[in-house]
């Protein structure tokens, strides 16, 4: 399947992409992720999303659009692909449609995934990650066995640098401002599907459901 997932940070995109690839070998592409990589590893596109990163901006468009040009056309992309975080804003979104259109590449849609403010609130603050695979916990919900100890690989599991209180309604704001018009943008290409986010589980049956899987 070849979906984009839109929805708020802390709407869950991550955790259900991951359910998706284990469907049907689709491979999940975050762009938050390649990013944090990047950083970590000190690479030149590294260096340049560093500082908007870490107060909660965004990475400039020409950077992004560079990244996932390259990405979409790596050979597992073939199997199909979650976008987990791209695109982003309005203008990415119509460099993706021509570059999709340039390669010959359909999606099957858009799924909007709609979550509570409260509850995204609630999953930011007390979300921890693993500097090592990248797994994903909760102080309360999902703590790793031993604390601050990654359960898979057992790197250490830490608060994001953009998940302090400041940085977290930064990221809410610019998402209002900036990501969530693409819903109307999809809607209008009809390709939306609005799903309630408040449970992973229930997200990955209505998208099983909906592209007949
Ligand atoms: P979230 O949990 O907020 O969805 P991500 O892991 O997707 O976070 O992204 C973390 C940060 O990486 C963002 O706050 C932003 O700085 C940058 N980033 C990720 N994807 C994009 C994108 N498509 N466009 C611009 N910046 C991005
Ligand atoms: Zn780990």
């Amino acid at each position: 399947m070849k979906l984009i997932l839109l929805g708020a940070p802390g709407a869950g995109k991550g955790t259900v992409a991951k359910m998706l690839t284990a469907i049907d070998g689709s491979v999940q592409i975050s762009t938050g992720d390649i990013l944090r990589g990047a950083v970590k590893e000190g690479t030149e596109l590294g260096k340049q999303a560093e500082a908007f990163m870490k107060a909660g901006d965004l990475v400039p468009d020409e950077l992004i659009m560079g990244i996932m040009k390259e990405r979409l056309q790596e050979d597992d992309c073939k199997a199909g692909y979650l976008l987990d975080g791209f695109p982003r804003t309005i203008p990415q979104a119509e460099q993706l449609k021509v570059l999709l259109e340039e390669i010959g590449d359909k999606l099957d849609a858009a799924v909007n995934l709609d979550v509570p403010r409260e509850v995204i609130l609630d999953r930011l603050t007390t979300r921890r990650t693993c500097v090592g695979c990248g797994a994903i916990y909760n102080v309360k919900s999902m703590p790793p066995k031993v604390e601050g100890v990654c359960d898979k690989c057992g790197a250490e599991v830490v608060q994001r640098d953009d998940e302090t209180e400041e940085a977290i309604s930064n990221r809410l704001d610019v998402y209002n401002e900036k990501t969530a018009p693409l819903a109307d943008f999809y809607r209008n290409e009809g390709m939306l599907m609005d799903v309630n986010a408040t449970s992973s589980d229930a997200v990955v049956d209505a998208i099983k459901a909906k592209i007949g899987l």
